[in-house]
């Protein structure tokens, strides 16, 4: 099994954050240091490290992290003008927490995606 990470703390519940969302596969909350008006993490409940990791059996949960980011970009108003998904894997990406997590960054324009 995969080491438990700061972000499973959250999805149990044992450390505080803004959690928008949960079911039995993924949970978003928002992100502690926000780059948009709208920035939301959505993880699987489970850990997986990086994207590296995914095996077959993440899929449902991966899966998920799709359909939950376009649901909470509806309710939250910015499906519309737009908003951007990210996942970081590994150091030239920038990754700093390693279990699995999708950005939902949006609520005005984001500028090139590069830099
Ligand atoms: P990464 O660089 O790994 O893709 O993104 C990690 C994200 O987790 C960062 O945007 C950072 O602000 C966020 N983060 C780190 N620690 C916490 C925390 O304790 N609570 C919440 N809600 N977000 C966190």
């Amino acid at each position: 099994m995969a080491e438990e990470t700061l972000f499973s703390k959250i999805v149990r519940r044992e450390i505080p954050a803004d959690i928008v969302y949960q079911d039995h596969l993924v949970t978003a909350f928002r992100d502690i240091a926000a780059q948009a008006p709208t920035h939301l993490l959505i993880v699987p409940n489970h850990v997986i490290p990086t994207i590296n990791d995914v095996k077959a059996s993440d899929e449902a949960a991966l899966g998920r992290l799709f359909t939950v980011a376009a649901k909470l970009a509806a309710e939250m108003g910015i499906a519309e003008d737009g908003f951007r998904l990210i996942v970081n894997t590994n150091q030239h990406a920038g990754q700093e927490v390693f279990h699995v997590h999708m950005h939902l960054l949006g609520g005005k324009p984001l500028g090139p995606m590069l830099s």
